[in-house]
């Protein structure tokens, strides 16, 4: 394959550049041509006459592109304002096909079923990009699309650049600038081979937060306050028209299970709530983020190396507007001089980056998506290209890297502190389980939780049988042996029964467990429980035993119903000889 880059200064040239690709494309017997149109703040006007020549003189060619905030052009970032890439294919049975779609929240399922219809017709499809706006549609929805692909297409691509002033656009072969669109280009062919790669490098450092509330990409809450207000508290970033270009260096980090997505605000609402720039899932673990340089550059080094070991013979570059921001002109030069190194190179400065991992489709901010593209076997020794240098970090940011690194470290020991904390205020120190407070609560939640789900639960509660003589006789300290004994067996016990037990102290020789189950499988614990713990051996040569009351949920029972009655049945354990089980 082959790849001309040019910068549009005219009809003139354009047209002689165009007759120069035709020429090649005879001459070498190309199958497909694609053409990649990059507008930095042209207007919609400026492209029109751009895609008429393509039109008129290329009709064969197939084309694309969208507003972007620069561009990857060769080594380096261009900021004129219409950068064309004209790619040619050379194998035989290459397909490219074009796609636009409505990305309104709506018509997300029909969008789907249009990609996937459209895919199943592609010979050998191989990848997938993506060209597209934001807007409020959910990117979660638009993503999940591409997973019911095979496994092996990878998909990668990036958003439109647009900000508070001026609206992102996307246009390609018989679609004229629009927004709230996708255009999605199928790369199909038997020898064509995709490697995709997304970097990134941005370090969380903000303490975490929980997302208490958020509806597709408006975060409404961390830790039930707005968000905003954790916003401001830590990074003073004024809710006003600078906030967008303000809120750039911190970008957010959004954690849920062992997916981790980069998102930056956009605006802020009168009520707190803040609009990002992709979805964002009510649960996740948000923490502010910091770019750290070396991190920045260390992951760039290492995806660099990635895609320079599939030996691509070109590449294509999503790189984020905000790393541009970031970084200044001068290192980003240098971040995307990096790539072509590796291979021809050439992309834009993006809004939101797409990639498929693991057959995941996800967006991110703030990243670079790379894509290398390959016609054939990989031919190694031939690559003409340099290893790239070792980058140094010649830069003042040192003092910058160092107090990030500081505050990262500080706020794991913070963390780590706080953790610690948070579980000894709710453990019984002397026998490591739950302690009444916490005991207390997790019961009121459970109450709260069958009332609404309507299923049962029970309560089991215990008291070793005298205790005080046990005191008497051996000891203070052989009673409190007795107690961390007797609570650490149960704990076990109750572990292993998989009835989602909680267990706590209840008083001094006292405990009470919550039981996920009826009334009669609590009694067969009590049970088993009685027997186990009057087994156990201490030292002292005496046996321990304990009364238990079990009493399961009834409509309309409250905490302290519950809890009454089970001591009552305990009572009557005890009344009746102890050693044995009630249930009321
Ligand atoms: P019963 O079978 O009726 O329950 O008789 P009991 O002796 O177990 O009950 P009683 O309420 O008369 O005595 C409980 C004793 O438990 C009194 C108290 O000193 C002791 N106790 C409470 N907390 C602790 C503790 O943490 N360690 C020790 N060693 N003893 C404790
Ligand atoms: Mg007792
Ligand atoms: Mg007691």
């Amino acid at each position: 394959m082959k790849q001309f880059l040019i910068k549009y200064t005219g009809e003139g040239l354009f047209e002689s550049n165009i007759e120069s690709w035709k020429k090649w494309k005879s001459t070498h017997n190309a199958s497909a041509v694609f053409i990649h149109i990059m507008a930095n703040s042209a207007n919609p006007g400026e492209v029109d006459r751009v895609t008429h020549i393509i039109d008129e003189k290329f009709p064969e060619a197939i084309y694309a592109g969208c507003s972007a905030s620069g561009t990857v052009f060769g080594g380096n970032v261009s900021d004129d304002s219409i950068v064309v890439c004209c790619a040619m294919l050379e194998k035989s049975d290459c397909d490219i096909r074009l796609l636009s779609v409505d990305l309104n929240s709506a018509s997300l399922d029909e969008t789907e079923a249009k990609i996937l219809s459209e895919a199943a017709t592609v010979n050998h499809l191989a990848a997938i990009e993506v060209i597209f706006t934001l807007g409020d549609y959910s990117t979660d929805r638009f993503c999940a699309a591409f997973d019911k692909l095979p496994r092996e297409v990878q998909v990668f691509g990036g958003a439109a650049f647009g900000d508070n002033e001026t609206d992102s656009y996307v246009f390609a072969k018989g679609l004229k600038p629009t927004k709230n669109t996708a255009i999605i280009i199928y790369y199909g062919g038997s020898e064509l081979h995709f490697f995709c790669e997304e970097i990134e490098g941005w370090k969380a450092v903000g303490m975490p937060t929980e997302v208490t509330k958020a509806d597709g990409n408006i975060l409404y809450t961390l830790d039930d306050k707005p968000a905003y207000e954790i916003y401001h508290k830590y990074l003073r970033i004024p809710n006003d028209s600078h906030l967008f270009y303000n809120a750039l260096e911190f970008p957010f980090e959004f954690a849920l299970d062992d997916r981790r997505n980069i998102r930056r605000a956009l605006s802020c609402n009168p009520d707190g709530s803040m609009k990002f720039s992709g979805d964002v899932k009510t649960g996740s673990i948000a923490r502010i983020t910091y770019g750290d340089p070396k991190l920045l550059i260390h992951d760039v080094e290492e995806g660099i190396n990635k895609v320079k070991k599939f030996r691509p013979q070109c590449q294509l570059i999503f790189s984020s507007f905000g790393r541009r921001t970031f970084w200044g002109l001068k290192e980003t030069n240098r971040e995307v001089h990096s790539f072509y190194d590796v291979a021809p190179a050439s992309g834009f400065f993006s809004s939101g980056e797409i990639i498929r991992e693991n057959g995941v489709t996800k967006l991110d901010n703030l990243a670079i998506v790379v894509a290398g593209i390959r016609e054939g076997a990989a031919v190694f020794g031939l690559n003409t290209f340099p290893t790239p240098s070792a980058k140094k970090d010649d830069s003042n940011m040192t003092l910058v890297s160092r107090l990030a690194s500081f505050i990262d470290a500080a706020t794991s020991d913070l963390i780590e502190a706080n953790e610690k904390l948070k579980l000894m205020a709710v453990t019984d120190q002397m026998t490591q389980i739950f302690n009444r407070g916490e005991i207390q609560k997790r019961i009121d939640e459970k109450v709260k939780e069958v009332e609404k789900n309507g299923s049962s639960f029970s309560l089991l509660m215990f008291d070793v049988d005298h205790f005080k003589s046990v005191n008497d006789t051996y000891g203070h300290a052989a009673g409190d042996e007795v107690l961390i004994k007797l609570a650490g067996t149960a704990k076990e016990m109750l572990k292993d029964s998989g009835l989602c037990a909680s267990l706590g102290r209840w008083g001094g020789e006292e405990f009470m467990a919550i039981l996920s189950c009826d009334g009669e499988e609590a009694r067969k614990t009590a049970e088993e429980l009685r027997n186990l713990l009057g087994s156990q051996k201490f030292s002292f040569d005496k046996p321990v035993t304990a009364s238990f009351g079990v009493t399961e949920y009834c409509k309309g029972d409250t905490a302290d119903g519950m809890a009454g009655r089970v001591d009552k049945a305990l009572y009557s354990s005890k009344e009746n000889g102890r050693n044995r089980v009630t249930v009321l």
